[in-house]
């Protein structure tokens, strides 16, 4: 199994953020937490980076108890919606960072960089900085570099808030179709439906710190399974 969340919970002072959450992600899966602000959508993704640890509960990552593990043992790629790239470093070279620090011989960090950027269809970018890219484009660069270290699960938080609609709709094409091609456990933060509905594989549905459905996109759409997902879920525009 990909990711195995077992009764997790994690509170701030008296507040529960995540009340006794279990969730499974099939490897190779992209699942989108999906749920309004301040469900618990982030901290369950920081619960399974590493960058919280859970008061109670177990977090299973490709079959290996990882409740207790650091964040650099769990072998995971973040993206997040600011402050994804390091603004000093151009393109080729923040793709190649992680490869960096991990001392891999400097061929093979050529030849990764360079698939990697045919990944993200931006060839001919690779010694821009970062402020000589569009949004949609920077966000691509983060993806490849989260994607350089060959990890086994991708976490995105809500990767293209901060990007205006026409760029998103493009954005979440694109990323259904980088899945398809790289095929990693993937688990997608989002509030808004569409886009959840548009990329995922199976949408788990947030609700003041828990989960109040799981299912494909067409299962959550057809068949709600509590009034708040009725409302929640809505008509697709
Ligand atoms: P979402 O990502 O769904 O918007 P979060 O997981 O960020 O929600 O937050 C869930 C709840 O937990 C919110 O009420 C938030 O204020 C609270 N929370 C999150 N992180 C902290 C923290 N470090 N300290 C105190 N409260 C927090
Ligand atoms: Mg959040």
């Amino acid at each position: 199994m990909g990711i195995v969340v077992e009764n997790v919970s994690k509170r701030f002072g008296n507040f529960a953020a995540v009340d006794s959450v279990s969730l499974t992600v099939k490897t190779g899966c992209l699942m989108a937490l999906l749920g309004p602000s301040g469900s618990g959508k982030s901290t369950l993704l920081r619960l399974i980076s590493g960058l919280e640890t859970p008061d109670s509960g177990k977090i299973w990552l490709i079959g290996q108890d990882a409740t207790y593990q650091s964040v650099q043992e769990r072998n995971i790629g973040f993206v997040f919606q600011h402050y994804a790239l390091f603004k000093h470093l151009t393109v080729r070279q923040n793709i190649a960072f992680g490869l960096e620090i991990r001392k891999l011989p400097k061929a093979k960090v050529k030849r990764r960089v360079e698939q990697l950027l045919n990944l993200i269809q931006l060839e001919g970018l690779g010694d821009r900085y970062p402020n000589q890219l569009s949004g949609g484009q920077r966000q691509r660069v983060a993806l490849a570099r989260a994607l350089a270290v060959e990890p086994q699960v991708l976490l995105l938080d809500e990767p293209f808030g901060a990007l205006d609609a026409k760029v998103r709709k493009d954005l979440r094409a694109w990323l259904r179709r980088l899945h398809d091609e790289v095929h990693v456990t993937t688990v997608f933060v989002t509030h808004d439906q569409e886009e959840a509905m548009e990329v995922a594989d199976e949408i788990a549905i947030f609700n003041q710190g828990h989960i109040e459905q799981v299912g494909s996109p067409s299962e959550i759409y057809d068949r709600p399974a509590t009034p708040f997902v009725m409302s929640f879920i809505g008509p697709v525009n």
